[in-house]
């Protein structure tokens, strides 16, 4: 069966989307740990970063760059994480290769320790906030 992200991908689940290339996608979070929490992810199904072709890889990373660059604009230049949480015991849950962006002020807790809520139209607003900046 296909995964959660590749429903994402085609159409049959819905998602604040922020970026589209042909071969990655760029979405927010729904159990964001911040405010412009995005997941950048490639189109190929593919669990872990070393089953990826080397060239998507070189595409992914181009992608994360634009993305996470827009993402910190979209704060006022905020710090931010990249992580990969690769497999399982890296705390993997969607077994579909995926990067967080996740926004980072002085005191934010440690990433993953928290949730925030998005009020209503606020996911909308943050998407529209940060695709400005592409
Ligand atoms: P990980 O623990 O690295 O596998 O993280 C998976 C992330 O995917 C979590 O932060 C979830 O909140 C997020 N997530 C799961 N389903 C969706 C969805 N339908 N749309 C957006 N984000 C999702």
């Amino acid at each position: 069966m296909a995964s959660i992200f590749t429903q994402i991908v085609q159409g049959e689940i819905p998602c604040e989307k922020i970026f589209e290339t042909d071969e990655e996608i760029a979405f927010l979070d729904i159990m964001p740990s911040a405010k412009g929490h995005t997941l950048v992810i490639p189109k190929l199904e593919v669990i872990k970063l070393e089953e990826l072709p080397e060239s998507l890889a070189i595409s992914l990373m181009r992608t994360l760059q634009t993305v996470a660059t827009a993402v910190s604009k979209a704060f006022d230049g905020i710090d931010y994480n990249l992580i990969l949480n690769n497999g399982e015991n890296a705390g993997q849950v969607v077994e579909h290769l995926h990067f967080h962006i996740l926004p980072r002020e002085k005191d934010s807790p440690a990433p993953f320790r928290n949730k925030i809520k998005y009020a209503e139209q606020e996911m909308q607003e943050v998407g529209a906030r940060i695709r400005n900046y592409l």
